[in-house]
């Protein structure tokens, strides 16, 4: 029995999940058409390679990775490309995105893909086969993966496998462990192997007791460096640095990276898609994805990205009384800004909305400072004044209340009376911090190339002057020759007011070099 220890706050939201957990996993047909956005991963939006009317294979790389931070983009299945624009996608942004459009033709063809043995394949080897696979994390923030399983630079003793799946109505991890557990396990050791941890945790949250139990089937042929840990069903649980400190007890200061306490977490959706790049170099093609909520039936499907989500819904029948859609869940999900975006490698729930299912909150009323918001920050904030510095444009006392400790959780807004939609406006003061520091970086990087500009004038002043000096200087001894000595006296009279005329220049260029911000 391993001791678990406890992170600040939680909340214990109603589920919701068994309705989504009560058949298994189905297969999406292969929908009409598929749009896949170039930009499903954190860091550089992927280039595209292919063009209008190009007939692509399933699997085939249609976006390259752009620079280090980046993912690659590939066909979800076979087709031909009949557009390449600007289309809507699930973003909080709410503006479109570049995207492929993939009409598929129905064959399914793959690429020729082959795997390796990863324990006779170097570590740069198996990095690099993530990254053309375009492997990203499945648990929500969609980090390449061939990054985070680099440990050149950090020593990670622990891997820890999130299956904590603590958001209410998304299940597609745990019917991922119910259904694929040995392919989790595997993945998880190619991930030990790749990072030299010593120990892999699996933390599950004790409301899924099926997806235990496969997991601790599966993991016993692993030996004592794989152990599965039930933890409390709290909410966010499942937040990595709060499972973290569940497991081991390590606590995360702001702005401290895990890594640099010697810990690295995946979601088990992840290791899984890790498995299947090394073990049959097959890219990241599909997800789980929970559809809940305002349906008839929901169920988890495994959805090809780019899958239009009004395709994936209508296999649940959608009720006539939905009102809107959510990708995610309802503490931390984001509305859809409409229903033919396409899944994407983030995709892990749609969530159908309704009146019923989602009253609409009474109206905000004044914080009355009772501080029930504290209380349950698991990021241990003092929320009620983050909101307070938000709301009054204080960013940098906001940000020196730690405000991008938040992990905009909700959980905070969701005990809080007087109904104040606090996430938004940590989003909103969040937000405006990036855009001025991204603005203040634009007027410095302005500012740096003026100055260089003016000392590049000034410095090519000064030496056109010692160039015409020299020339002169040179030219002197035969004019001076040719003339009378008064006319020599009067010469040499004109050359050093000259010299002097040039030293004052030439000082007051020095001057002006040394001070460019002047
Ligand atoms: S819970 Fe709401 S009302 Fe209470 S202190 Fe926090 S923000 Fe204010
Ligand atoms: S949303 Fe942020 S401030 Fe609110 S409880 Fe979560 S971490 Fe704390």
């Amino acid at each position: 029995m391993s001791k678990l220890y406890h992170f600040h706050g939680g909340i214990h939201p109603p589920s919701n999940k068994t309705q989504s957990t009560q058949r298994p996993i189905a297969c999406a047909p292969l929908p009409s058409k598929l749009v896949i956005p170039f930009h499903q991963h954190v860091g550089n939006r992927a280039k595209p390679i292919v063009q209008i009317g190009d007939h692509v294979l399933k699997g085939q790389k249609i976006g390259q990775s752009e620079g280090q931070l980046s993912s690659a983009v590939h066909a979800s299945t076979s087709g031909t490309v009949t557009a390449i624009d600007m289309q809507l996608v699930a973003h909080h942004s709410g503006l479109p995105d570049l995207c492929v459009t993939l009409i598929p033709d129905g064959k399914d063809e793959w690429i020729t893909h082959n795997g390796v043995d990863y324990q006779q394949t170097s570590h740069s080897e198996l990095r690099h086969l993530l990254r053309k696979a375009g492997v990203v994390g499945l648990g929500g923030a969609v980090f390449p993966s061939d990054l985070k399983t680099d440990a050149r630079h950090q020593k990670i003793t622990t891997l820890i496998l999130n299956g904590a799946e603590c958001e209410p109505y998304i299940s597609c991890d745990d019917m991922l462990m119910r259904e694929r557990a040995l392919e989790i396990i595997r993945g998880a050791e190619i991930m030990r192997f790749m990072l030299d941890a010593a120990e892999v945790l699996i933390g599950i949250e004790d409301n899924k007791p099926e997806a235990i139990r496969a997991m601790q089937l599966a993991a016993a042929s692993s030996g004592d460096k794989m152990k599965v840990i039930v933890v409390p069903t709290i909410y966010p649980g499942g937040g990595a640095k709060q499972l973290m400190r569940v497991l081991t007890g390590i606590e995360v200061a702001a702005g401290v990276r895990s890594t640099e306490k010697g810990v690295q977490c995946f979601n088990v959706a992840t290791a899984l898609t890790i498995y299947r790049a090394i073990q049959f170099g097959e890219p990241l093609l599909s997800r789980i994805v929970t559809v809940a909520g305002n349906v008839r039936q929901a169920q988890n499907f495994e959805a090809l990205i780019g899958t239009p989500i009004d395709e994936l819904v209508a296999l649940c029948e959608a009720l006539a009384d939905t009102n809107g859609y959510i990708m995610g869940g309802p503490m931390m999900g984001m509305p859809l800004p409409g229903v033919h975006v396409p899944v994407v490698k983030a995709t892990n729930c749609i969530i159908a909305s309704s009146k019923k299912l989602f009253p609409p909150p009474p109206p905000a009323m004044p914080c009355i400072r009772c501080t029930r918001c504290v209380d349950v920050c698991p990021a241990e904030l003092q929320p009620q004044d983050l909101f307070w510095f938000a709301q009054s444009k204080e960013f940098g006392r906001a940000q020196e209340f730690n405000l991008f400790d938040c992990i905009e959780c909700g959980a905070c807004s969701y005990v809080c009376p007087s109904h104040i939609p606090l996430v938004q406006f940590y989003r909103f003061a969040k937000s405006e911090i990036r855009v001025r520091e991204h603005d203040k970086q634009l007027a410095d990087q302005a500012r740096e190339r003026h100055e260089y500009r003016e000392h590049r004038i000034e410095r090519e002043k000064l030496e056109r002057a010692e160039r015409l000096a020299a020339k002169e200087k040179s030219a002197q001894p035969a004019v001076i020759e040719s003339l009378t000595p008064q006319q020599q006296v009067e010469l040499a009279t004109l050359e050093a007011s000259r010299a002097h005329i040039r030293e004052l220049a030439k000082s007051e260029v020095e001057h002006t070099v040394e001070s460019p911000g002047n």
